[in-house]
């Protein structure tokens, strides 16, 4: 009873500051950067471990029984490998006041278990949320059953009723910790979808309603302005204004162009598309610019299947990727743009050496209006990329860091 009441203490601790920790990080994740939400995990993490080992309880002179691992199999695994040796140390150090043979069978087990997550910590995020929970339930059970077995064998100490508490508390509460973990993660998330998506359908709405009306006057606006520039007879001063006047005008009209294809995302014709021709096409249409800013441009093809798209979007969503890219690069960099199809998914990351990101303004790429280009931008260009993209059933991964560059990964599912 002794045991189970200790357990149960030590679950309402790590419940808390579970929620405490989900109060102060997951609710402000997009004003913080990643290596930081990582320091503050891991800072978490250490101090449940050392609550919880000030909360075990001694079932045998020298072995005490808690749910430490909970704190260092969830800050492990969604940390990565440096909270993993972090905290996998804190663990073996903050056992050795304790004393007693427990210590090895702490080391032990610590090891252990870091391997394991050593080697899961990069793609646990990647996994569905079902399977994450019943890994880390499994995890804990294992850990439960090594946790008592060895000793016992060794010590021969060991009851039924011991083994059965432990075991069953370290599992369940591993389980529901989890599931919290997951549900105030994907509760945040759909939050800030929500609030996104609202901005979306206004702008959507206002572009659809006056974009149509403004195209068509322009496009006769552009065509007078040719004409006159093309007259010999007109002084070469209103050649100038004329000029002045269809560069703004085209300007205007490629604005316009972007509310349209946001107005109206879905392709209408689905082609099947030919990813090389298409970013071929687009480096001949960029290429001026990367010439002006001394950009370099790589393109490597990996991929062996074709996507679903109609050209002249996917076209407008790619010159718009390249086309900050190059912008972040004033004084010259290198743009990538690799191909690769994997599982049925067909990728093209495009990297820059630019400027880069903070993690604040990371979060806001994509929303309307949103753009640090001062006079120049539209903060249109991207959310037209998201929507183009959302449309041919793709997804979207942008990586930035600041004064090291950018990196865009686009996946849309192939199309055989
Ligand atoms: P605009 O280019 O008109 O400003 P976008 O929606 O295309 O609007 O981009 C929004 C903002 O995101 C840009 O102003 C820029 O600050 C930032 N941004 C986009 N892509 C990159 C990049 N590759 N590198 C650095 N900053 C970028
Ligand atoms: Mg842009």
């Amino acid at each position: 009873m002794t045991l189970l009441k200790g357990l149960l203490i030590n679950l309402l601790v790590i419940l808390v500051l579970v929620l405490f920790y989900n109060m102060v990080v997951v609710n402000q994740q997009k004003r913080i950067s990643p290596r930081f939400q990582k320091s503050v995990l891991a800072f978490f993490s250490s101090i449940l471990i050392i609550l919880s080992l000030l909360l075990a309880i001694a079932i045998e002179e020298n072995f005490v029984y808690d749910l430490r691992f909970i704190p260092f199999l969830l800050g492990s695994l969604y940390g990565g490998k440096k909270v993993t040796l972090w905290l996998g140390a804190l663990l073996i150090t903050a056992r050795i006041p304790i004393g007693g043979d427990g210590i090895w069978l702490t080391a032990l087990l610590v090891i252990c278990f870091s391997l394991i997550f050593f080697c899961l910590s990069s793609r646990f995020e990647e996994k569905p949320i079902k399977w994450r929970l019943f890994f880390t339930t499994f995890l804990a059970f294992l850990y439960s059953i090594l946790a008592l077995l060895i000793p016992s064998f060794y010590y021969g100490f060991h009851t039924i009723e011991t083994f059965f508490i432990y075991s069953l508390v370290l599992t369940a509460a591993t389980f529901f910790v989890t599931y919290l973990t997951e549900l105030l993660r994907t509760t945040c998330i759909l939050q800030q979808k929500t609030i996104k998506n609202e901005k979306m359908e206004i702008v959507s709405h206002l572009a659809a309603s006056i974009s149509h009306e403004v195209r068509n006057p322009l496009t006769s606006i552009i065509g007078f302005l040719q004409l006159i520039l093309e007259q010999r007879d007109v002084p070469d001063k209103c050649k100038i204004y004329a000029s002045l006047a269809l560069d703004e005008a085209s300007r205007t009209a490629v604005i316009i162009d972007d509310y349209l294809t946001f107005a109206n995302p879905h392709p209408e014709k689905l082609h099947a598309l030919e990813i090389d021709k298409e970013i071929l096409q687009c480096r001949d249409l960029i290429s001026p610019l990367a010439l002006k800013h001394s950009v370099d441009m790589k393109i490597v093809f990996f991929h062996t299947d074709k996507i679903k798209g109609e050209p002249h979007k996917f076209r407008q969503a790619l010159l718009n990727i390249c086309k900050n890219s190059i912008e972040a690069m004033p004084t010259g960099g290198t743009l990538t743009i690799v191909t690769a199809t994997k599982y049925n998914e067909t990728f093209i990351h495009i990297t820059d050496t630019g400027q880069g990101m903070s993690p604040a303004h990371l979060a806001r790429l994509g929303e309307p209006y949103f753009s640090l280009k001062e006079q120049k931008g539209t903060g249109l260009g991207m959310m037209v990329v998201f929507r183009i993209v959302e449309g041919m059933g793709g997804n979207i991964k942008v990586n930035s860091e600041e004064q090291i560059g950018t990196s865009i990964t686009l996946s849309f599912p192939s199309f055989a």
